[in-house]
């Protein structure tokens, strides 16, 4: 759809062109021309859908504001089934049952991360207000998703579940580095400063990914000075 390809990043197309991954279909003119037109020197903004866009219930009370940056970005996985349905909808009833998990099982106020990845590359903002806090780049939200650590990083969760031998998409795993990417930018985090649930906690979280945290930091490196 037209809206989806004017809105979508440019670089994340290109990147996925590269790939092959399937997405041929979101270049349209727009995309094509901005081909390597992509600002030197700075990590480009993805496409976040936000919670208006994904239909979120409004959180139980305010989310709190956190002023200043965090110093880290957590990675984690959400446990959902490893779905082949890559497409937006997809996405956003996963962050839909996201919610639901976190506020009506967990308790919470709202959804604990910041943002999530989907396996089809679509991300989705998490406990509202992050959204605009990081454009900011000021504030951040206080999230619910690491212990100790939620008043100084942002949470972001990919869809699926990796600690039992899957893998995360091409798609998937490109949008969470260019995500990365730019909320390290945004926020003036070293790309060093990336990590997993488990580094701050007794669990499985975010399974294959952290296994793959220095390629993640290495390539969130690499995306900031392209
Ligand atoms: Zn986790």
């Amino acid at each position: 759809m037209a809206s989806e390809t004017n809105r979508f990043d440019r670089r994340v197309i290109r990147r996925r062109l590269l790939l092959g991954a399937g997405a041929a279909g979101l270049l349209g003119a727009t995309g094509a021309a901005g081909l390597g037109t992509a600002a030197a020197h700075a990590a480009v903004e993805p496409h976040v859908d936000s919670t208006a866009a994904w239909g979120a219930r409004p959180p139980r009370g305010t989310n709190p504001v956190v002023w200043g940056s965090p110093d880290k970005l957590i990675v984690h996985h959400t446990v959902s089934a490893n779905t082949g349905d890559f497409s937006r909808a997809r996405a956003h009833t996963h962050a839909r049952w996201v919610q639901d998990l976190h506020m009506d099982d967990n308790g919470w106020r709202d959804s604990g991360y910041n943002f999530t990845v989907s396996r089809g590359g679509w991300i989705t903002e998490g406990c509202t207000g992050s959204l605009d806090a990081l454009w900011s780049g000021t504030r951040f939200i206080r999230g619910i998703h690491t212990a100790g650590q939620n008043a100084q990083s942002i949470g972001i969760a990919n869809e699926g579940a990796y600690h039992d031998g899957a893998v995360p998409t091409a798609a998937q795993w490109e949008v969470l580095v260019t995500l990365c990417a730019y909320v390290c930018e945004k926020y003036g985090i070293p790309s060093s400063r990336i990590y997993g649930h488990k580094d701050f906690g007794s669990t499985l979280c975010p399974g294959i990914f952290h296994d793959r945290l220095p390629r993640l930091r290495s390539e969130v490196e690499d995306a900031r000075r392209m």
